[in-house]
C-alpha cells in the first residue's frame, strides 16, 4: 500500500470500558516504594519513615525486619488471633514495603501498626489467650453434660 497509514486500535471495543474485574482490582492496589530514578527513587528508610509519619501499617519481610526497629517508631506487631493454629497469629504476607519482594520467599512476612491504631484493628495477645482458654473450657463443660446426658 503506497498511501499506508497506522491505524491504532484500542484493545477494547470502548476506551475506558470493558476492563475485566482482574484489571479494575490491580488498578486500586498501591505500588508501593518508587523505585524508578526518573520518576523520584525512594529509598527503604525514606519511604518506611513516609509510612510512619502517616501511621501506615508496614509490612516487612524476615530480611528487612532484622533492619528496622518497631519500638523506636511507636509500631508494635500486628497480632491477629489464628484459630486454626497454624501460624503464632503474628505472620502476615505481602509485598515487603522495604524491598518489594513477596514475603512468603524470604522467610515470611510480618505487619506492624502504630501504637494509636493499635486498639482499634488487633486483640492483645493476653486477652486472646485468656479468650481461648476460657472458649475451651466452656466447649469442654458443654461435652461432660452431653456426654451425661446420654446416659
Ligand atoms: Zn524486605
Amino acid at each position: 500500500m503506497a498511501n499506508s497509514s497506522i491505524i491504532l486500535v484500542p484493545k477494547y471495543a470502548k476506551l475506558g470500558k470493558g476492563f475485566t474485574t482482574k484489571e479494575v482490582v490491580k488498578s486500586f492496589e498501591h505500588p508501593g516504594r518508587q523505585t524508578n530514578p526518573s520518576k523520584g527513587y525512594q529509598s527503604p528508610a525514606f519511604y518506611l519513615d513516609d509510612l510512619g509519619a502517616l501511621k501506615k501499617c508496614i509490612l516487612l519481610c524476615n530480611v528487612c525486619r532484622a533492619k528496622w526497629n518497631p519500638r523506636t517508631h511507636h509500631y508494635r506487631a500486628m497480632y491477629v488471633a489464628d484459630v486454626s493454629g497454624k501460624t503464632d497469629g503474628y505472620s502476615s504476607n505481602g509485598w515487603c514495603d522495604a524491598c518489594k519482594e513477596f514475603t512468603a520467599n524470604v522467610g515470611g512476612g510480618k505487619a506492624f501498626v502504630h501504637e494509636e491504631e493499635y486498639a482499634k484493628i488487633c486483640i492483645d495477645p493476653k486477652i486472646a489467650r485468656r479468650n481461648a482458654r476460657a472458649a475451651w473450657g466452656e466447649h469442654h463443660a458443654y461435652d461432660i453434660i452431653v456426654k451425661e446426658g446420654d446416659r
